[in-house]
Protein backbone atom coordinates (compact mmCIF):
# COMPACT_ATOMS: atom_id res chain seq x y z
CA UNK A 1 0.00 0.00 0.00
CA UNK A 2 1.38 3.52 -1.24
CA UNK A 3 1.43 6.37 1.78
CA UNK A 4 3.08 9.37 3.20
CA UNK A 5 5.92 9.72 6.14
CA UNK A 6 8.16 11.41 7.18
CA UNK A 7 12.32 11.64 6.69
CA UNK A 8 13.75 10.84 10.36
CA UNK A 9 16.87 13.16 9.11
CA UNK A 10 14.63 16.29 8.08
CA UNK A 11 11.21 15.48 8.89
CA UNK A 12 10.08 16.38 5.06
CA UNK A 13 6.54 14.64 3.98
CA UNK A 14 8.22 11.72 1.63
CA UNK A 15 6.47 8.58 -0.05
CA UNK A 16 6.05 5.28 1.71
CA UNK A 17 5.13 1.84 0.96
CA UNK A 18 3.69 -0.61 3.52
CA UNK A 19 3.76 -4.54 2.43
CA UNK A 20 3.88 -7.92 3.36
CA UNK A 21 7.13 -9.73 3.56
CA UNK A 22 7.46 -13.14 5.75
CA UNK A 23 4.14 -12.80 7.68
CA UNK A 24 5.12 -9.69 8.98
CA UNK A 25 4.35 -6.03 7.49
CA UNK A 26 7.07 -3.56 6.79
CA UNK A 27 7.19 0.19 5.97
CA UNK A 28 9.94 1.40 3.52
CA UNK A 29 10.61 4.90 1.93
CA UNK A 30 13.67 6.65 0.96
CA UNK A 31 14.49 10.56 1.12
CA UNK A 32 16.53 12.29 -1.57
CA UNK A 33 18.75 13.78 0.49
CA UNK A 34 18.91 10.91 3.61
CA UNK A 35 18.51 7.92 1.86
CA UNK A 36 16.49 4.70 2.54
CA UNK A 37 14.56 3.74 6.19
CA UNK A 38 12.96 0.57 6.77
CA UNK A 39 10.69 -1.00 9.94
CA UNK A 40 8.55 -3.11 11.13
CA UNK A 41 4.89 -1.55 10.24
CA UNK A 42 2.94 -4.72 12.44
CA UNK A 43 4.75 -7.87 13.24
CA UNK A 44 1.81 -10.10 11.91
CA UNK A 45 0.40 -9.87 8.53
CA UNK A 46 -2.48 -11.86 9.67
CA UNK A 47 -3.47 -10.00 12.38
CA UNK A 48 -2.90 -6.85 10.19
CA UNK A 49 -5.61 -8.25 7.36
CA UNK A 50 -8.12 -8.46 10.08
CA UNK A 51 -7.88 -5.33 11.43
CA UNK A 52 -7.79 -3.58 7.90
CA UNK A 53 -11.35 -4.10 7.61
CA UNK A 54 -12.39 -1.49 10.20
CA UNK A 55 -11.07 1.49 8.49
CA UNK A 56 -13.43 4.41 8.26
CA UNK A 57 -13.27 8.17 7.67
CA UNK A 58 -14.84 10.48 9.85
CA UNK A 59 -14.82 13.92 10.83
CA UNK A 60 -13.49 16.22 12.90
CA UNK A 61 -15.25 17.90 15.46
CA UNK A 62 -14.02 21.33 15.23
CA UNK A 63 -11.71 22.98 12.49
CA UNK A 64 -9.89 25.74 13.33
CA UNK A 65 -6.50 26.20 10.61
CA UNK A 66 -6.49 25.62 6.53
CA UNK A 67 -5.22 23.76 4.30
CA UNK A 68 -1.97 25.07 3.15
CA UNK A 69 1.46 23.43 3.43
CA UNK A 70 -0.38 19.90 3.45
CA UNK A 71 -0.96 17.19 6.52
CA UNK A 72 0.98 17.36 9.25
CA UNK A 73 1.85 20.82 9.12
CA UNK A 74 -1.69 22.27 9.39
CA UNK A 75 -2.85 21.36 12.73
CA UNK A 76 -5.24 21.94 13.22
CA UNK A 77 -7.51 20.78 13.01
CA UNK A 78 -7.57 21.18 9.42
CA UNK A 79 -10.44 20.54 6.85
CA UNK A 80 -8.68 17.27 6.16
CA UNK A 81 -8.64 15.83 9.22
CA UNK A 82 -10.96 12.57 9.48
CA UNK A 83 -11.49 12.16 13.02
CA UNK A 84 -13.33 14.10 16.23
CA UNK A 85 -11.78 14.36 19.58
CA UNK A 86 -11.98 11.15 21.86
CA UNK A 87 -9.67 12.55 24.39
CA UNK A 88 -7.85 15.73 24.76
CA UNK A 89 -4.25 15.93 26.13
CA UNK A 90 -3.40 18.93 27.81
CA UNK A 91 0.49 18.94 29.14
CA UNK A 92 0.06 21.09 32.76
CA UNK A 93 3.94 21.53 32.97
CA UNK A 94 7.28 20.33 31.25
CA UNK A 95 8.87 20.14 34.86
CA UNK A 96 9.22 16.69 36.24
CA UNK A 97 10.03 15.14 39.67
CA UNK A 98 11.58 12.06 37.87
CA UNK A 99 14.52 11.95 35.52
CA UNK A 100 13.80 8.53 32.86
CA UNK A 101 17.20 8.14 31.40
CA UNK A 102 14.56 8.25 27.79
CA UNK A 103 13.05 11.56 28.40
CA UNK A 104 14.37 14.45 26.47
CA UNK A 105 11.48 16.76 27.30
CA UNK A 106 11.59 17.92 30.75
CA UNK A 107 12.26 21.70 31.57
CA UNK A 108 15.57 20.74 33.14
CA UNK A 109 17.17 19.39 30.15
CA UNK A 110 15.20 21.88 27.85
CA UNK A 111 16.05 24.94 29.74
CA UNK A 112 12.76 26.49 29.58
CA UNK A 113 9.42 26.22 31.53
CA UNK A 114 6.23 25.85 29.94
CA UNK A 115 3.35 25.96 32.03
CA UNK A 116 0.00 27.76 30.38
CA UNK A 117 -1.95 29.84 32.58
CA UNK A 118 -4.92 28.92 34.71
CA UNK A 119 -6.89 31.42 32.16
CA UNK A 120 -4.75 29.90 29.04
CA UNK A 121 -6.19 26.10 30.63
CA UNK A 122 -9.92 26.99 30.78
CA UNK A 123 -9.73 29.08 27.08
CA UNK A 124 -8.64 25.49 26.28
CA UNK A 125 -10.83 23.41 27.77
CA UNK A 126 -13.93 25.66 26.28
CA UNK A 127 -12.53 25.38 22.92
CA UNK A 128 -12.42 21.29 23.53
CA UNK A 129 -16.06 21.71 24.96
CA UNK A 130 -17.14 23.72 21.73
CA UNK A 131 -16.53 20.80 18.84
CA UNK A 132 -19.33 19.24 18.20
CA UNK A 133 -20.31 16.44 19.96
CA UNK A 134 -18.16 18.41 22.45
CA UNK A 135 -14.69 16.53 23.41
CA UNK A 136 -15.74 14.01 26.71
CA UNK A 137 -12.75 13.49 28.19
CA UNK A 138 -9.35 15.08 29.02
CA UNK A 139 -6.24 13.84 30.00
CA UNK A 140 -3.63 16.06 32.61
CA UNK A 141 -0.18 15.67 31.49
CA UNK A 142 3.21 16.40 31.24
CA UNK A 143 6.13 16.47 32.38
CA UNK A 144 4.48 15.69 35.61
CA UNK A 145 0.96 17.14 35.81
CA UNK A 146 0.18 16.57 39.18
CA UNK A 147 3.03 18.91 40.46
CA UNK A 148 1.65 21.47 38.68
CA UNK A 149 0.57 24.43 41.18
CA UNK A 150 -3.36 24.65 41.55
CA UNK A 151 -3.73 21.21 40.19
CA UNK A 152 -6.92 20.45 41.96
CA UNK A 153 -8.19 23.40 41.09
CA UNK A 154 -7.51 22.56 37.41
CA UNK A 155 -9.60 19.39 38.03
CA UNK A 156 -12.12 21.05 39.30
CA UNK A 157 -12.33 23.35 36.29
CA UNK A 158 -12.41 20.47 34.02
CA UNK A 159 -15.67 19.59 35.69
CA UNK A 160 -17.01 22.40 35.49
CA UNK A 161 -16.61 22.79 32.06
CA UNK A 162 -18.46 19.50 31.51
CA UNK A 163 -15.74 17.07 30.81
CA UNK A 164 -17.71 13.12 31.53
CA UNK A 165 -13.66 11.55 31.66
CA UNK A 166 -11.29 13.34 33.36
CA UNK A 167 -8.20 11.60 33.77
CA UNK A 168 -4.22 12.47 34.99
CA UNK A 169 -0.69 10.79 33.67
CA UNK A 170 1.75 10.34 36.22
CA UNK A 171 4.70 9.05 37.83
CA UNK A 172 3.01 8.48 41.13
CA UNK A 173 5.33 9.83 43.19
CA UNK A 174 3.13 12.91 44.17
CA UNK A 175 0.10 10.48 44.63
CA UNK A 176 1.78 7.51 46.51
CA UNK A 177 3.62 10.37 48.91
CA UNK A 178 0.19 11.66 50.17
CA UNK A 179 -3.56 10.08 50.61
CA UNK A 180 -5.11 13.24 51.35
CA UNK A 181 -3.58 14.74 47.92
CA UNK A 182 -5.62 11.68 46.34
CA UNK A 183 -8.86 12.58 48.33
CA UNK A 184 -8.59 15.98 46.86
CA UNK A 185 -8.75 14.93 43.43
CA UNK A 186 -12.14 12.19 43.97
CA UNK A 187 -13.64 15.27 45.44
CA UNK A 188 -12.59 17.32 42.95
CA UNK A 189 -13.94 15.19 40.16
CA UNK A 190 -11.08 12.91 39.43
CA UNK A 191 -12.23 9.69 37.53
CA UNK A 192 -8.81 7.89 36.37
CA UNK A 193 -5.27 7.71 37.04
CA UNK A 194 -3.00 6.95 34.16
CA UNK A 195 -0.03 5.19 36.10
CA UNK A 196 2.93 4.47 34.78
CA UNK A 197 3.49 1.09 35.53
CA UNK A 198 6.47 -0.68 33.39
CA UNK A 199 6.33 -4.10 35.18
CA UNK A 200 5.93 -6.45 38.42
CA UNK A 201 9.80 -6.10 39.67
CA UNK A 202 11.98 -2.87 39.68
CA UNK A 203 14.29 -4.48 36.62
CA UNK A 204 12.32 -2.45 33.89
CA UNK A 205 12.31 0.79 36.34
CA UNK A 206 15.82 0.68 36.67
CA UNK A 207 16.25 0.37 32.75
CA UNK A 208 13.61 2.97 31.95
CA UNK A 209 12.93 5.16 34.74
CA UNK A 210 16.98 5.03 36.26
CA UNK A 211 15.47 4.42 39.80
CA UNK A 212 14.06 1.25 41.25
CA UNK A 213 10.24 2.59 41.39
CA UNK A 214 8.37 -0.10 41.90
CA UNK A 215 7.77 1.10 45.94
CA UNK A 216 6.52 3.78 44.82
CA UNK A 217 3.77 2.51 42.21
CA UNK A 218 2.45 0.02 44.97
CA UNK A 219 2.59 2.52 47.36
CA UNK A 220 0.54 5.26 44.60
CA UNK A 221 -2.40 2.78 44.19
CA UNK A 222 -2.73 1.77 47.67
CA UNK A 223 -2.80 5.66 48.40
CA UNK A 224 -5.74 6.25 45.63
CA UNK A 225 -7.59 3.38 47.14
CA UNK A 226 -7.53 4.82 50.70
CA UNK A 227 -8.32 8.53 49.22
CA UNK A 228 -11.14 7.64 47.56
CA UNK A 229 -9.99 7.35 43.90
CA UNK A 230 -11.93 4.79 41.76
CA UNK A 231 -9.92 4.04 38.96
CA UNK A 232 -6.49 3.61 38.28
CA UNK A 233 -5.41 2.92 34.65
CA UNK A 234 -1.87 0.85 34.47
CA UNK A 235 0.68 2.05 31.35
CA UNK A 236 3.40 0.23 30.43
CA UNK A 237 5.67 1.56 28.10
CA UNK A 238 6.94 -1.78 26.30
CA UNK A 239 10.66 -2.33 25.31
CA UNK A 240 11.52 -5.65 23.98
CA UNK A 241 14.54 -7.17 26.34
CA UNK A 242 13.18 -4.69 29.09
CA UNK A 243 9.57 -5.98 30.35
CA UNK A 244 8.30 -8.26 27.18
CA UNK A 245 8.41 -11.31 29.27
CA UNK A 246 6.08 -9.44 32.44
CA UNK A 247 2.91 -8.11 30.01
CA UNK A 248 1.21 -11.41 31.74
CA UNK A 249 2.28 -10.66 35.13
CA UNK A 250 1.26 -7.28 34.95
CA UNK A 251 -2.47 -8.34 33.85
CA UNK A 252 -2.53 -10.95 36.43
CA UNK A 253 -1.45 -7.86 39.18
CA UNK A 254 -3.91 -5.96 37.59
CA UNK A 255 -6.10 -8.82 37.79
CA UNK A 256 -5.71 -9.18 41.68
CA UNK A 257 -6.19 -5.39 42.50
CA UNK A 258 -9.72 -5.36 40.47
CA UNK A 259 -11.12 -2.82 43.25
CA UNK A 260 -9.36 0.40 41.70
CA UNK A 261 -7.14 -1.31 38.69
CA UNK A 262 -9.75 -0.75 36.10
CA UNK A 263 -7.21 -1.53 33.31
CA UNK A 264 -4.04 -1.78 31.57
CA UNK A 265 -2.82 0.08 28.32
CA UNK A 266 0.42 -0.59 27.07
CA UNK A 267 2.77 1.34 24.77
CA UNK A 268 4.90 -0.13 22.87
CA UNK A 269 7.94 2.30 22.65
CA UNK A 270 8.53 5.16 20.00
CA UNK A 271 12.02 6.40 19.39
CA UNK A 272 12.53 9.83 19.70
CA UNK A 273 15.59 11.96 17.43
CA UNK A 274 17.87 10.06 16.15
CA UNK A 275 18.09 6.78 17.09
CA UNK A 276 21.06 4.09 15.77
CA UNK A 277 19.45 1.72 13.14
CA UNK A 278 20.48 -1.61 14.90
CA UNK A 279 19.28 -0.58 18.34
CA UNK A 280 16.01 0.53 17.02
CA UNK A 281 15.87 -2.69 15.05
CA UNK A 282 16.55 -4.92 17.78
CA UNK A 283 13.89 -2.75 20.25
CA UNK A 284 11.56 -2.42 17.88
CA UNK A 285 7.81 -3.91 19.04
CA UNK A 286 4.20 -3.59 17.94
CA UNK A 287 0.92 -4.35 18.96
CA UNK A 288 0.75 -7.49 17.42
CA UNK A 289 3.73 -8.78 19.53
CA UNK A 290 1.74 -7.48 23.00
CA UNK A 291 -0.86 -9.43 21.62
CA UNK A 292 0.96 -12.65 21.06
CA UNK A 293 3.13 -11.82 24.44
CA UNK A 294 -0.55 -12.22 26.18
CA UNK A 295 -1.51 -15.03 24.61
CA UNK A 296 1.71 -16.82 25.70
CA UNK A 297 2.10 -15.40 28.98
CA UNK A 298 -1.87 -16.12 29.78
CA UNK A 299 -1.43 -19.52 28.58
CA UNK A 300 -3.89 -19.04 25.97
CA UNK A 301 -6.65 -17.58 28.58
CA UNK A 302 -6.80 -13.88 26.94
CA UNK A 303 -5.93 -15.52 23.27
CA UNK A 304 -5.22 -12.85 20.27
CA UNK A 305 -8.62 -13.46 18.53
CA UNK A 306 -9.87 -11.73 21.34
CA UNK A 307 -8.45 -8.05 20.67
CA UNK A 308 -10.07 -5.40 18.17
CA UNK A 309 -8.82 -2.09 16.64
CA UNK A 310 -10.62 0.89 18.21
CA UNK A 311 -13.44 1.85 15.49
CA UNK A 312 -14.67 -1.88 16.03
CA UNK A 313 -17.21 0.09 18.59
CA UNK A 314 -18.33 2.23 15.77
CA UNK A 315 -21.76 1.23 15.14
CA UNK A 316 -22.50 1.68 18.67
CA UNK A 317 -22.23 5.49 18.15
CA UNK A 318 -24.34 4.81 14.74
CA UNK A 319 -26.93 3.06 17.32
CA UNK A 320 -26.72 5.78 19.49
CA UNK A 321 -27.28 8.68 17.45
CA UNK A 322 -29.59 6.93 15.32
CA UNK A 323 -31.83 6.44 18.54
CA UNK A 324 -31.30 9.48 20.39
CA UNK A 325 -30.71 11.95 17.27
CA UNK A 326 -27.91 14.26 18.74
CA UNK A 327 -23.90 13.92 17.03
CA UNK A 328 -22.66 11.17 19.08
CA UNK A 329 -18.57 10.62 19.35
CA UNK A 330 -17.38 8.03 17.11
CA UNK A 331 -14.12 6.38 17.19
CA UNK A 332 -12.71 6.48 13.92
CA UNK A 333 -9.01 6.45 14.56
CA UNK A 334 -7.26 4.12 12.45
CA UNK A 335 -7.18 0.43 13.08
CA UNK A 336 -3.60 0.04 13.14
CA UNK A 337 -3.24 2.46 15.93
CA UNK A 338 -4.83 0.37 19.11
CA UNK A 339 -6.39 -2.71 19.84
CA UNK A 340 -8.27 -3.59 23.00
CA UNK A 341 -10.70 -6.05 24.76
CA UNK A 342 -11.91 -6.57 28.20
CA UNK A 343 -11.55 -9.40 30.10
CA UNK A 344 -13.37 -10.96 33.65
CA UNK A 345 -11.71 -13.16 36.11
CA UNK A 346 -13.44 -16.37 37.31
CA UNK A 347 -11.84 -18.90 40.12
CA UNK A 348 -8.61 -17.22 38.93
CA UNK A 349 -9.04 -17.77 35.30
CA UNK A 350 -9.48 -15.09 32.31
CA UNK A 351 -12.46 -15.19 30.38
CA UNK A 352 -12.36 -12.68 27.96
CA UNK A 353 -15.54 -10.79 26.68
CA UNK A 354 -15.14 -12.39 23.50
CA UNK A 355 -15.85 -16.11 24.70
CA UNK A 356 -19.29 -15.33 25.79
CA UNK A 357 -20.60 -12.31 23.74
CA UNK A 358 -20.70 -12.85 19.67
CA UNK A 359 -19.11 -9.29 19.52
CA UNK A 360 -19.41 -9.08 15.75
CA UNK A 361 -22.58 -10.01 15.66
CA UNK A 362 -23.53 -7.37 17.91
CA UNK A 363 -21.78 -4.97 16.20
CA UNK A 364 -23.53 -5.93 12.51
CA UNK A 365 -27.26 -6.06 14.54
CA UNK A 366 -26.35 -2.77 15.77
CA UNK A 367 -25.49 -1.50 12.04
CA UNK A 368 -28.64 -2.67 10.93
CA UNK A 369 -31.18 -1.56 13.60
CA UNK A 370 -29.25 2.03 13.53
CA UNK A 371 -30.50 1.60 9.59
CA UNK A 372 -34.21 0.84 10.83
CA UNK A 373 -34.60 3.29 13.40
CA UNK A 374 -33.34 6.00 10.90
CA UNK A 375 -35.90 4.74 7.70
CA UNK A 376 -38.88 5.35 9.89
CA UNK A 377 -40.97 5.66 13.41
CA UNK A 378 -42.30 2.40 13.37
CA UNK A 379 -38.76 0.96 12.61
CA UNK A 380 -37.65 2.81 15.82
CA UNK A 381 -40.31 1.35 17.89
CA UNK A 382 -39.56 -2.18 16.88
CA UNK A 383 -35.32 -1.54 17.35
CA UNK A 384 -36.06 -0.60 21.19
CA UNK A 385 -38.46 -2.93 21.94
CA UNK A 386 -37.12 -5.46 20.04
CA UNK A 387 -33.19 -5.05 21.34
CA UNK A 388 -32.98 -7.15 24.59
CA UNK A 389 -34.77 -10.35 23.02
CA UNK A 390 -32.17 -9.42 19.80
CA UNK A 391 -29.37 -9.27 22.37
CA UNK A 392 -29.97 -12.43 23.77
CA UNK A 393 -28.75 -14.53 20.92
CA UNK A 394 -25.48 -13.18 20.71
CA UNK A 395 -25.08 -14.39 24.19
CA UNK A 396 -23.55 -18.20 25.35
CA UNK A 397 -24.57 -17.76 29.15
CA UNK A 398 -23.44 -20.40 29.93
CA UNK A 399 -20.01 -19.56 29.21
CA UNK A 400 -20.45 -15.90 30.90
CA UNK A 401 -18.96 -15.14 34.10
CA UNK A 402 -21.25 -15.68 37.19
CA UNK A 403 -22.85 -12.06 37.92
CA UNK A 404 -22.64 -11.08 34.31
CA UNK A 405 -26.10 -9.88 33.06
CA UNK A 406 -25.02 -9.31 29.48
CA UNK A 407 -28.12 -8.52 28.04
CA UNK A 408 -29.06 -5.47 30.89
CA UNK A 409 -25.32 -5.00 30.74
CA UNK A 410 -24.99 -4.16 26.75
CA UNK A 411 -28.83 -2.74 26.69
CA UNK A 412 -27.21 -0.16 29.16
CA UNK A 413 -23.99 0.58 26.70
CA UNK A 414 -26.27 1.36 24.57
CA UNK A 415 -28.03 4.14 26.83
CA UNK A 416 -31.05 1.97 27.47
CA UNK A 417 -32.17 0.46 30.41
CA UNK A 418 -30.64 -0.47 33.75
CA UNK A 419 -27.40 1.34 34.91
CA UNK A 420 -26.84 -0.61 38.15
CA UNK A 421 -26.02 -3.75 35.57
CA UNK A 422 -23.78 -1.30 33.59
CA UNK A 423 -21.67 -0.34 37.14
CA UNK A 424 -21.76 -4.02 37.90
CA UNK A 425 -19.69 -4.93 34.64
CA UNK A 426 -17.19 -2.21 35.31
CA UNK A 427 -16.63 -3.58 38.12
CA UNK A 428 -15.56 -6.78 37.53
CA UNK A 429 -14.39 -6.29 33.86
CA UNK A 430 -10.87 -5.37 33.09
CA UNK A 431 -9.58 -3.58 30.23
CA UNK A 432 -6.29 -3.93 28.10
CA UNK A 433 -5.24 -2.27 25.26
CA UNK A 434 -2.40 -0.99 23.75
CA UNK A 435 -1.54 2.22 21.40
CA UNK A 436 1.84 2.29 19.57
CA UNK A 437 2.12 6.05 19.29
CA UNK A 438 4.10 6.81 16.01
CA UNK A 439 7.54 7.78 15.34
CA UNK A 440 9.53 9.57 12.42
CA UNK A 441 10.29 6.03 11.60
CA UNK A 442 7.11 4.45 11.28
CA UNK A 443 5.24 7.39 10.99
CA UNK A 444 2.28 6.96 8.46
CA UNK A 445 -0.05 10.37 7.64
CA UNK A 446 -3.03 7.67 6.78
CA UNK A 447 -2.80 7.28 10.72
CA UNK A 448 -2.11 10.85 12.20
CA UNK A 449 -5.25 11.93 9.82
CA UNK A 450 -7.66 9.81 11.80
CA UNK A 451 -5.85 10.13 15.26
CA UNK A 452 -8.53 11.11 17.94
CA UNK A 453 -6.27 12.25 20.95
CA UNK A 454 -5.29 15.59 20.52
CA UNK A 455 -3.37 18.38 22.36
CA UNK A 456 -5.34 21.64 23.23
CA UNK A 457 -2.51 24.04 22.91
CA UNK A 458 -2.70 27.90 24.65
CA UNK A 459 -2.85 29.05 21.06
CA UNK A 460 -6.08 27.52 20.50
CA UNK A 461 -5.33 24.69 18.07
CA UNK A 462 -6.14 21.20 18.53
CA UNK A 463 -3.36 18.81 17.40
CA UNK A 464 -3.09 15.26 16.87
CA UNK A 465 -1.15 13.18 19.60
CA UNK A 466 1.63 11.75 17.04
CA UNK A 467 1.86 15.19 15.18
CA UNK A 468 2.20 16.89 18.20
CA UNK A 469 5.33 14.64 19.53
CA UNK A 470 6.82 14.58 16.05
CA UNK A 471 6.13 17.77 14.41
CA UNK A 472 4.84 20.82 16.03
CA UNK A 473 5.69 19.70 20.19
CA UNK A 474 8.72 22.28 20.17
CA UNK A 475 7.70 25.77 18.41
CA UNK A 476 4.27 25.52 20.78
CA UNK A 477 6.42 25.15 24.02
CA UNK A 478 9.05 27.82 23.13
CA UNK A 479 6.13 30.05 22.32
CA UNK A 480 4.80 29.79 25.10
CA UNK A 481 7.74 29.25 27.80
CA UNK A 482 10.04 31.52 29.80
CA UNK A 483 13.77 30.60 30.76
CA UNK A 484 13.99 27.99 33.36
CA UNK A 485 16.37 29.00 36.58
CA UNK A 486 15.32 27.42 39.24
CA UNK A 487 14.20 23.52 38.32
CA UNK A 488 12.01 22.18 41.49
CA UNK A 489 12.70 18.27 41.66
CA UNK A 490 10.95 16.14 44.38
CA UNK A 491 11.48 12.87 45.35
CA UNK A 492 9.93 9.97 47.36
S1 LIG B 1 -2.86 15.62 11.23
FE1 LIG B 1 -4.98 16.16 10.86
S2 LIG B 1 -5.14 18.30 11.51
FE2 LIG B 1 -2.97 17.85 11.25
S3 LIG B 1 -2.54 18.51 9.17
FE3 LIG B 1 -3.00 16.29 9.11
S4 LIG B 1 -5.17 16.17 8.65
FE4 LIG B 1 -4.74 18.26 9.30
S1 LIG C 1 -2.13 9.16 19.16
FE1 LIG C 1 -0.99 8.32 17.42
S2 LIG C 1 -1.29 6.13 17.69
FE2 LIG C 1 -2.90 7.11 18.89
S3 LIG C 1 -4.70 7.37 17.54
FE3 LIG C 1 -3.45 9.21 17.33
S4 LIG C 1 -2.14 8.83 15.55
FE4 LIG C 1 -2.90 6.87 16.26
Amino acid sequence: MKTKSLCPECLGVIDAEVYEADGRILIKKKCEQHGDFDDVYWSDASLYYKFSKWRYDGKAGITLTKTDKGCPFDCGLCPEHKSSTALAIIDLTNRCNQHCPTCFANAAVTGYLYEPTMEQLREMMILLRSETPPCPAVQFAGGEPTIREGFVDIVKMARELGFAHIQVATNGIALAKSEEFCHQLAEAGLHTVYLQFDGVTEEPYKKLRGIPALKTKLKAIESCRRGGLKSVVLVPTLMRGVNDEQMGDIVRFAAENLDIVKGVNAQPIAFEGRVDESERKKGRITIPDFINLLEEQTEGEIPKESFYPVPFVLPVSYFVEAWKKAPQLEFTVHPHCGAATYVFVENGRFIPITEFIDVEGVMEFLLDAADEINKSRIGKIRAITGLASALKRFIDKDKAPEGIDSVTSLSSILGIGNREALAEFHRKALFIGAMHFQDAYNFDLERVKRCGIHYATPDLRIIPFCSYNAIHRPSVEKSFSVPLHKPRLESV
